[in-house]
């Protein structure tokens, strides 16, 4: 049984005051793990604020420790108290023309750290009118995942760029074709058990009215969630959903 994950990506958004909104989150054991990634300044105090919430960075920097200004370390990040690292997300993949051999590269030195990835790929929307939508996610699955993959260090969010802010959503049969792929993928290249384990999540505009619909799609095992993560009566009912 693979257990459902609601991840919130809050990006670039939020000062101290904004972890208020954590206090007024409800989860439980039973429910669905719950995930908050802030920016990295309020990673420490998040943790120490509440601990049934898991808390992950938006990005790490292949190398442990050095002469890099402005980057942070997958030991920096575990060391806040997070468990989770978001990685290759597209706006990272755009700001910084991250590559999949340097998500690879993070994922490693994550791993290394203790932590688990949470790992985005998603095709543009000219590469879907352009019916190219599998090969592109084949190919970002191969060159960012490294060999060594597990359960419980990996977790794959199919986030089609197009969708992601912009209010629209794929179909539900786009999502559970992606989905599908993306299973039979990883099965084929980690074994059933270890692939059939790992956790599919979808990202994009996911709001309270939407929920409930792509969660209900074979292989989707929860959300990573921007925009509507922020505030904890928009992440409630989602969390709720799953
Ligand atoms: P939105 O939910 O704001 O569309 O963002 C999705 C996303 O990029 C999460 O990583």
């Amino acid at each position: 049984m693979r257990r459902k994950l609601a991840a919130g990506n809050w990006k670039m958004n939020g000062t101290r005051a904004a972890l208020s909104e954590l206090d007024a989150l409800t989860v439980s054991a039973e429910g669905p793990e719950v995930a908050i990634c802030p920016p990295a300044t309020l990673l420490a105090e998040a943790v120490s604020r509440r601990s049934d919430i898991a808390y992950g960075g938006q990005d790490c920097h292949p190398h442990d420790a050095g002469a890099h200004t402005g980057d942070v370390s997958g030991p920096m990040i575990a060391d806040a108290g997070a468990r989770y690292v978001i990685l290759g997300h597209s706006e990272r993949r755009a700001d910084h023309h991250e590559s999949d051999a340097d998500v690879a590269a993070k994922t490693q030195a994550a791993w290394k750290a203790g932590l688990s990835v949470i790992l985005c790929i998603g095709e543009s929307l000219s590469e879907r009118e352009a019916g190219e939508t599998l090969g592109v996610i084949g190919a970002q699955l191969d060159g960012s995942v490294p060999e060594g993959a597990t359960a419980e260090t990996l977790v794959i969010a199919y986030e089609p760029i197009w969708a992601i802010g912009t209010g629209k959503v794929p179909t539900t049969e786009q999502i559970a074709e992606v989905h599908a792929f993306l299973r039979s993928s990883l099965t084929e290249r980690f074994g059933e058990e270890t692939g059939g384990a790992i956790r599919l999540l979808y990202g994009g505009s996911v709001k309270a009215s939407n929920a409930t619909e792509i969660f209900a799609v074979a292989d989707v095992d929860g959300a990573l969630v921007g925009g509507a993560s922020l505030k904890a009566a928009d992440f409630q009912p989602i969390i709720d959903a799953l």
